[in-house]
């Protein structure tokens, strides 16, 4: 090919998930690896070859265990654990059996009897309906290709640890195991095929502020590891072998993202307050103990979404009532006096079931979720809310329920935490016997009944994120839907308007903790609807303290009569979208 056609500029669009602008050379991830060879054994070399096997795996499980030990020390237990279950499969007795019985009856090598045997197991579950067994493959593919690379000699390339240029990521997907070895000193962005704006990749490219693009359906066949590319995050694009006049565009937008950075700096130690006067609650969401230190460092007041489910996945075993108490202490300890709102466990849906071997579903996101799933599971939901009670007894901590759909579940909830409470106090354990309750409302049912659930409860948080899915039917981790994933529809805004007022009514205050309330377009708009409190990534506090320190009240009022009262999602959209920029332009600069 000639070489000005390989060089010339090529966009991949996508969906943008984290602000940004980046340039450096592409790195692709989980290729599938090149043929592994296949070669006859005379009889007098297979116990050679065994032995040769024994040795990568040896060697594999050296390699896992130093990753997983940087991965602890860095990350914390919890995403350490993720090993575990890669550990798991170099002891695997089926697949090891079937490997040796292969090498010694059809006389092959060891690299080809393991690839043909691990992908025949890794196929089957791939084909499976269940995100827990899906996820298996992938585990056992990143395994099978740490051992073949150990048998053959060959460099790692999925492996982020030998990173030593910074670099793009472009991926399919990127597995638990990969992100949690995302670092921002070797990883300049990322570009990967699948997931929408709400996926976890994509809140977690938020927390780790890399700017990045999901739903870019076929980046990772289309590009090549060392192309040299640009992703814009604020537009959704990967742009690569990008033209001196492009590079010399996003030069400028590097140049005043920098000076945005300077400005956001500086309104960190200030208040949350609007130019009228109104203090807004701005709090951080989390998913770890570690995390409560960037809770304050981006000035954020407490907690208003502690996504507990991080510490149950991706482990053997479930977290005792012991270990829950150390991490949730942990950060009511550090944030103390700000709250600290823990919410019980959202297992389900996306978040990948673990050890628990739970039935496939055909629609996991309809199905035995977050409080479903812990109303029948008393076991493990007692000791979750005694080591939350426990962790409240210096009073700083409130406790929430995910995906409340009724009365029903509210009240079953509320009496397992009277009899935890009625336990603790036979017991003399300190705990907080006034901790205040609360049901997250992201089902559309629950904000239709929110009058009957505030007499219930002390707060509402929206979580927007399901609401909208739910709502408007549309799966927030399937790209192609993405388009119709609308916040601004006037069937959310009127869910968000009725569970605000039922809230107020009663007296509780309403907050929303899903992403449109780090989303700075939405934010007047969210406060004219009379939401009290914004909780979101850490990363994305002061970009929306910044705008609330721009706005007045009666902008946002206005703003959210009017969108009370239009029929067209897109109008409402569009006048968020201008209200944003006029008072707030600086922080657009880089935007569409
Ligand atoms: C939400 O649904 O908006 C929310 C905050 O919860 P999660 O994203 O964990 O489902
Ligand atoms: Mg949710």
């Amino acid at each position: 090919m000639p070489e000005l056609a390989t060089k010339a500029e090529k966009i991949l669009r996508g969906i943008p998930a984290s602000a940004g602008v980046c340039r450096g050379t592409i790195f692709v991830l989980g290729r599938p690896q090149a043929t592994v060879p296949r070669r006859e054994l005379s009889p007098e070399h297979v116990p050679g070859e065994i032995s040769r096997l024994e040795q990568a795996l040896v060697q594999t499980r050296h390699d896992i265990l130093e990753v997983q030990h940087k991965v602890c020390a860095t990350m914390g237990a919890q995403e350490g654990g993720i090993f575990d279950a890669h550990l798991l499969v170099l002891e695997d007795p089926t697949l090891l059996d079937e490997v040796q019985r292969s090498m010694v009856e059809g006389r092959v090598n060891a690299e080809y009897a393991f690839h043909v045997f691990a992908e025949k197991y890794a196929s089957a579950l791939e084909a499976s309906e269940d995100d827990y067994l899906r996820e298996r493959a992938t585990d056992l593919r990143d395994v099978t290709s740490r051992v073949l690379n150990n048998l053959l000699g060959r460099r790692e390339d999925h492996d982020l640890k030998r990173l030593t240029e910074p670099c793009i990521v472009v991926a399919h997907d990127l597995n638990p195991s990969v992100t949690a070895q995302l670092d921002r000193k070797t990883v300049l962005g990322f570009a990967i095929d699948s997931g929408g704006r709400t996926s976890h990749t994509a809140i977690m490219a938020r927390s780790l502020r890399i700017p990045a693009v999901v739903g870019l359906k076929s980046a990772s066949a289309e590009l090549e590891s060392g192309q040299y590319a640009l992703v814009d995050g604020f537009n959704g694009l990967i742009i690569v072998n990008p033209t001196d006049q492009t590079l010399f565009e996003y030069g400028q937008i590097i140049r005043k993202q920098v000076s945005l950075e300077e400005k956001l700096r500086d309104v960190v130690a200030k208040p949350a307050v609007t130019l009228d006067g109104q203090l807004v609650t701005l709090s951080a969401n989390v998913e770890q103990a570690a995390d409560a230190e960037q809770v304050r460092a981006n000035g954020g007041e407490g907690v208003g979404l502690f996504r507990t489910e991080f510490l149950f996945i991706h482990r053997t075993t479930m977290p005792t009532e012991e270990e829950q108490f150390q991490a949730y202490d942990e950060v009511a300890r550090r944030l103390h006096p700000d709250p600290v709102v823990i919410r019980t466990l959202d297992l389900g849906g996306d978040k990948l079931m673990s050890h628990l071997g739970l039935p496939p579903e055909l629609n996991p996101f309809l199905g035995w979720r977050a409080i479903r799933y812990c109303l029948q599971d008393p076991a493990m939901f007692r000791a979750q809310l005694r080591a939350i009670l426990r962790a409240g007894a210096r009073g700083n901590v409130k406790l929430m329920y995910p995906m409340i759909s009724g009365l029903e579940e509210l009240d079953q909830a509320n009496a397992f935490v009277e009899e935890c409470k009625a336990e603790l106090r036979a017991a003399g354990t300190p705990f907080d016997e006034d901790i205040e309750i609360g049901a997250m409302i992201e089902i559309p049912s629950a904000a239709l009944v929110a009058e009957s659930l505030a007499k219930r409860v002390k707060f509402f948080s929206l979580g927007t994120n399901d609401l909208i899915q739910y709502t408007l039917a549309v799966d927030r981790m399937n790209e192609r839907v993405a388009h119709l994933y609308e916040p601004t529809h006037p069937a959310i805004l009127r869910l968000i308007h009725a569970t605000v007022t039922a809230g107020h009514r009663h007296g509780l205050w309403v907050g929303v903790c899903g992403e449109m309330a780090g989303d700075p377009e939405m934010v007047p708009l969210l406060l004219g609807l009379g939401v009290d409190k914004l909780s979101v990534a850490a990363s994305l506090l002061p970009a929306v303290k910044f705008l609330i320190r721009r706005l007045k009240m009666p902008e946002a009022r206005e703003l959210a009569e009017f969108a009370l009262q239009c029929e067209s999602g897109a109008e409402i959209a569009a006048r968020c979208h201008t209200l944003a920029r006029e008072i707030a332009p600086s922080l657009f600069e880089n935007q569409p």
